[in-house]
Parts: C-alpha cells; sequence; structure tokens
C-alpha cells in the first residue's frame, strides 16, 4: 500500500459541517463590520520578510521563533504572513491610502501561519478577522473599535462570557524611560528569573510583564508600573477613552501588565478574554500603533487595529452551544421518478434557479424509488420537495410538496417558482 500523505502539524482540514458554522459566524461578523462603515481589504499570504521584521520587531516571539520564512527560486527571502496588519500598512503606503487627513476603515479575514506548539485553540495555521483604522488619532475612535467588538459578542450571545482588559502603554519615549527602571529592577532580581526572562532581560524586558510563571509574577508586584511612567499626553488619551467606555457601558478592567507581544503598538492596548479556553484564553486583541505607517516608509498617519482570533471564537462558540448546527442543507430537493425523467428534472431545477437564485435546490441524482427519493430529502432537511413522473412531465407540470405538512398541490411548471418563493423566504446569508 502507498503510505498515506497527512496535514501539516497544527494545521487543519475544515469539513463541511464546520465550514457551514464559519460560514454563518463571519456572516454575522461581518455585518457589523459593514454597519459601521469599515470596507474590505485583501492582501497576499506572502510578504517579504522584512516587512514583519521591521513592522514587529526583531525581538519578539513572532519574528524570532515563529514564522514560516523561506527563500523562493529567485533567492527573495518571503514569509507565509504572521499577521494581518504589517501588510495592511505595506499596502496602504503603496496604493496612497495613508496620509494623516485621510481616514480608512478596513477590515481582513484570513489564514495566519505561526510555527506554535500545536494545542487546543493554538495552531500554525489560524484565521484571523482583522480591523485597521488610519488617520483618527483621538480616543473616540479606539472606543468606537470596543464598541464594535462588543457588538460582536451581543450578535453572537456571548457577551456573558468575555471580558476586556486595558492599559496603555504610553509614547516610545514613556516606555525607554521605564524600560531603563524596569532593567534596573530585574538585574537586582536576576537570581529570581528563569532562564527565558533572563534572556528577555536586556532585549525585550516588557514582555517579562506577562510572563506565565507564578513565582515571577509575585515578583514582578514590586516592579516600577508603567501607568507611572506615562506623559501627560498618554495620561489624556487614556482617560479619554475610559471616559468613552464608561458612558457607553462597557465593562473593563485595567490591567498595568498588559503589554502585547508586538512591538509596534503604543498607548492604548486591550485584549478581550473568555475563561472557556484554558490557557488560550485570549479571543480577540488589538490596540494603538501611531509610528508604524512612518516606521515602514509612509508619511506619519495615525492608527489602531484589532484581530479576532477565530479559531478561537468558533471553539468558544461550540463550547456554548454543544447542539447548534445548520441542520437544513437544502430547502427543495426534487424527486424525480419515470423512464428518461432525469433531463426534465434537471431543466426544471436549472429554470427554477434561474428564478430563485438563492434557493438551495437539490436533485436527487441516481434514481431510486420515490420512497428512497423522499429519505434522501428528509436527510437533507428539505422544507419542500418537487416531485416529477412520467405524467407530470408530459404535462409540463411538478407536484410540490410541503414536506412540514405533508400538503401537495400540482402546479405548472411555470408557475412553481412563484410558489417556491412563498413557502421559502428570500435569503441571502449562507
Ligand atoms: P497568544 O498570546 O495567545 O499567543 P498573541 O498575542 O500572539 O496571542 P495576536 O498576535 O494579538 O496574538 O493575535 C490576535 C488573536 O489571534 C489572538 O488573540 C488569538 O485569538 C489569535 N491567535 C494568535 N495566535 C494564534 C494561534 N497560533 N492559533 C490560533 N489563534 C491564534
Ligand atoms: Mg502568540
Amino acid at each position: 500500500m502507498v503510505k498515506r500523505i497527512q496535514v501539516i502539524r497544527g494545521m487543519n482540514d475544515y469539513l463541511p459541517e464546520e465550514t457551514i458554522f464559519w460560514q454563518h459566524l463571519e456572516n454575522l461578523l461581518k455585518q457589523v463590520l459593514v454597519s459601521y462603515g469599515y470596507r474590505e481589504i485583501r492582501l497576499p499570504i506572502i510578504e517579504q520578510t522584512l516587512l514583519f521584521k521591521r513592522a514587529i520587531g526583531k525581538v519578539t516571539d513572532v519574528v524570532e521563533k515563529e514564522m514560516y520564512s523561506f527563500e523562493d527560486r529567485n533567492g527573495d527571502h518571503l514569509t507565509l504572513r504572521p499577521e494581518g496588519t504589517a501588510s495592511c500598512v505595506r499596502a496602504g503606503i503603496e496604493h496612497g491610502l495613508l496620509y494623516n487627513n485621510i481616514e480608512q476603515r478596513l477590515w481582513y479575514i484570513g489564514p495566519m501561519f505561526r510555527h506554535e506548539r500545536p494545542q487546543k485553540g493554538r495552531y500554525r495555521q489560524f484565521h484571523q478577522l482583522g480591523a485597521e483604522v488610519f488617520g483618527q488619532q483621538g480616543p473616540d475612535i479606539d472606543a468606537e473599535l470596543i464598541m464594535l467588538t462588543m457588538r460582536w459578542w451581543q450578535t453572537l450571545g456571548i457577551s456573558e462570557h468575555v471580558r476586556l482588559e486595558l492599559n496603555s502603554i504610553g509614547s516610545l519615549d514613556n516606555r525607554a524611560r521605564y524600560r531603563k527602571a524596569l532593567v534596573t529592577f530585574l538585574v537586582q532580581h536576576q537570581k529570581h528569573l528563569d532562564e527565558n526572562c533572563r534572556s528577555r532581560m536586556h532585549t525585550n524586558p516588557m514582555r517579562i510583564l506577562d510572563t506565565k510563571n507564578t513565582n515571577i509574577q509575585r515578583l514582578l508586584n514590586d516592579a516600577p508600573v508603567l501607568a507611572d511612567y506615562l506623559d501627560d499626553n498618554a495620561c489624556t488619551h487614556f482617560s479619554g477613552l475610559c471616559k468613552f467606555l464608561d458612558i457607553a457601558g462597557i465593562n473593563y478592567t485595567i490591567n498595568p501588565r498588559l503589554v502585547r507581544g508586538l512591538d509596534y503598538y503604543n498607548d492604548t492596548v486591550f485584549e478581550w478574554v473568555t475563561n472557556n479556553l484554558g490557557s488560550q484564553g485570549t479571543l480577540c486583541a488589538g490596540g494603538r500603533y501611531d509610528r508604524l505607517v512612518e516606521q515602514l516608509g509612509g508619511r506619519a498617519t495615525p492608527a489602531i487595529g484589532i484581530a479576532i482570533g477565530l479559531d478561537r471564537l468558533v471553539l468558544l462558540m461550540q463550547g456554548l452551544n454543544p447542539g447548534f448546527s445548520v441542520k437544513s442543507r437544502v430547502d427543495a430537493y426534487l424527486v424525480a421518478v419515470g423512464e428518461n425523467i432525469q433531463f426534465a428534472a434537471m431543466l426544471l431545477a436549472e429554470r427554477v434557479r434561474d428564478a430563485l437564485p438563492f434557493l438551495r435546490l437539490m436533485i436527487n441524482c441516481g434514481g431510486g424509488s420515490f420512497k428512497k427519493q423522499f429519505g434522501r430529502a428528509d436527510k437533507y432537511g428539505a422544507r419542500i420537495a418537487l416531485v416529477l413522473g412520467e405524467s407530470e412531465a408530459a404535462a409540463q407540470e411538478v407536484i410540490l410538496k410541503d414536506l412540514t405538512t405533508g400538503n401537495q398541490e400540482t402546479l405548472a411548471q411555470s408557475d412553481v417558482a412563484a410558489r417556491i418563493a412563498f413557502f421559502i423566504p428570500h435569503r441571502n446569508l449562507i
């Protein structure tokens, strides 16, 4: 026997039972984005490696350990995107979308790639839905993005299961001053740090703040606090945001340890966290990145963005709704029994599809008795059956059977689409 080739570790196949759930979810999330005036941008999955090194920062977990980088046949250094913001900024600069006085509210969706240790909620190919806003510097837009995410949770019925953690990490200057104080503290307590933290101490000391090591967490209770190093601008921006959230009735916890893993953030950073997914509890994360456009060669443009991890969101939703499935695969099933009936049946199905493009109409293939074919209609969850026998075909008629009540009526084939439209409401989702 030939050895079977298997999917790459940490990457998933999504089978039809699952994709229907994903489509449903994505449609709901996209609808919310559209209702706030956000527009979609589609970006390549591969970019030059330099883009991510420059945007995310060389001394981050993502760039140091997690990127899928390779040389292509020309010897160019390329990387499968580990996140969406860098590409979005690159494209914005390239197409002249980003200036201080031009506003862009954008969203994207797609697979991202990170070479991490695979486990529940953490994969090597995962999916993000992200939103980015350029050209707005006030806390009002930070609040809008958070309110938009809140609306996502409400739409999905999960707002009780997520909570918002918020922090300000101030400006680059603020962090440089804080970093000095933090390193001084860490050096004094070196012997209590683990190897990972010790190696981070001089390269990216702020990452030590979100260590999972509880002993070190305890030690950090006495460390200098970033909030004490914020300047007036940073404080005003942050209190402005908190005020908006208070007025909007959105609860949040200020978490002074929240620093985020990517270097490009400043001022506002936040995460939506759930207790339902173990240590992969961050569902959605975001923050302001006012320097990134300039850092990638564009004109200074304030910006803020968020990204949801869709795989985690699906896990959370499935955990909360164990019985949930989008049961009905089709609206109508065409049953056809008789000599040479299949041609007539297929032509009829095409005419109905011409008239009702949103109808999910499945035609029986491979023959079988009436009983067998009705059994299949049932299996696919059809609401109605169209029944074509030899006599109906000869008379250009068809029987429409309501599978809920059992009622049936004989109709001219030319009238059947209008009658179906009465049974099946217009739908453009899924
Ligand atoms: P984590 O701390 O869990 O590694 P992160 O800070 O690296 O997350 P971001 O880069 O902010 O994550 O990405 C935004 C969201 O994308 C995360 O909140 C999470 O929901 C999701 N995400 C990130 N990495 C993965 C992954 N390897 N598998 C599945 N989802 C992921
Ligand atoms: Mg990570």
